[in-house]
């Protein structure tokens, strides 16, 4: 492993308006590259410019807990940070790989986000995770913490070949009944789902089956994107040697479109298989609300609920105005609830979208959504 130090400007990442998949507004990269190696990561993307040999050299940001210290605390600011969960993880480097052993800057990072009392959302494939039980554990007490995992299946020996560098995923289940025994919510994060080889039926019901019986919260869903380039040249390497027979169904789905996804078709049609799997389980496939509604303002919980609803609909091929409405109300500048008459003026707000967001205002949540979430239509 080649390390590079650097110091950063600046860490934090945020959105423009709160991502309903991890319920946050901010992210962040402490470490640049990823030494877990996976065959199908898109951090080897081109757009992303992590620059040298991915897998093998990371970037470390040697400053960050300084700069963070400074973009976490409330004093000096003009207007505090949006409430929502700080989300640690995802991007181009896992938080975890084995850089994080010695930097610590994960484990540091738990520390300001504890000293500061914002909740945290954690996205790793390792099960170093384990070894900052403590301070989550004293993060959740005060604010709130999730650990997630993400997986491309259960199958050990599928992950050996597309996962080289990371704890195999019975390793990661127990870790996620460790973390449920220890009362830190956790979730899966099924992505990329591999096509043709995770993608199966049978092994989406065991990996759902696993999941089902280590306790998780929720399980998010995802095909795989294969951008041209870097990430798609070393993907197809590692097919071509390992599932050769592959390559004329990855031609067939893989058009080479600017963001590397799969055809429409494909993607409806493995949602579906997934989905009607999640609701034999009754596992919820987006974060459930019982973990946010107290801990966002009110117009991102609608938001979250609105765009929630919008991809339950489009798992069952139906058409909403819920996302164009969650949209609408993204742009405002003042807090929904001072909107309770005159919802209907909102673009994508119909009858039914306003007695959903006014059930929300009401009680944090809504029953059909809750219902949805779990049981389908
Ligand atoms: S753990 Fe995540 S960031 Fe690291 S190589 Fe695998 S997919 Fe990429």
């Amino acid at each position: 492993m080649k390390i590079k130090e650097i110091n950063a400007k600046s860490i934090l990442r945020k959105h423009k308006k709160i991502d309903s998949w991890f319920v946050s507004k901010y992210g962040m990269n402490l470490y640049r590259g990823c030494t877990h190696n996976c065959v199908y990561c898109d951090g080897r993307a081109e757009k992303y410019n992590v620059d040298g040999n991915f897998g093998y050299e990371v970037i470390v940001k040697t400053n960050a807990i300084d700069i963070l210290k400074k973009e976490l605390d409330p004093k000096g600011k003009r207007k505090p940070l949006s409430k929502g969960y700080i989300m640690i993880g995802g991007g181009v480097g896992d938080s975890y790989q084995p850089v994080e052993e010695k930097y610590q800057l994960t484990k540091k990072t738990l520390g300001l986000i504890y000293q500061y009392g914002y909740p945290a959302s954690i996205l790793t494939k390792s099960t170093l995770v384990g070894r900052d039980i403590d301070i989550i554990k004293k993060i959740n007490r005060k604010s709130k913490a999730i650990v997630s995992f993400s997986f491309s299946s259960i199958d050990n020996k599928i992950s050996e070949i597309f996962e080289p560098g990371v704890p195999s995923p019975n390793k990661r289940l127990d870790s996620i009944k460790f973390f449920k025994e220890n009362g830190i919510a956790t979730g899966i994060f099924l992505m990329p789902v591999i096509p043709f080889i995770t993608d199966k039926p049978e092994i989406l019901n065991e990996t759902l089956a696993s999941a089902k019986q280590a306790g998780v919260d929720f399980i998010i869903f995802s095909g795989m994107t294969l951008k041209n380039g870097r990430q798609k040249d070393y993907f197809m390497k590692v097919l071509r040697k390992k599932y050769p027979e592959l390559i004329i169904n990855y031609d067939l789905i893989y058009k080479g479109n600017a963001w590397g996804s799969a055809t429409q078709e494909y993607n409806d049609s493995i949602h579906k298989t997934f989905s009607k799997i999640a609701r034999k389980y009754r596992i919820p496939v987006r974060i459930p609300p019982y973990l946010f509604k107290d801990i966002i303002t009110g117009n991102d919980l609608v938001i979250v609920i609105l765009e929630q609803l919008d991809y339950l609909y489009k798992l069952r091929d139906m058409k909403s105005s819920f996302s164009y409405a969650a949209y609408s109300i993204s742009k405002l500048n003042t807090p929904i609830s001072n909107m309770k008459n005159n919802l209907k003026s909102l673009k994508g707000v119909g009858p039914n979208t306003e007695k959903i967001i006014l059930e929300i205002l009401k009680t944090g949540s809504s029953k059909y959504y809750e219902k949805l979430l779990i049981d389908g239509l």
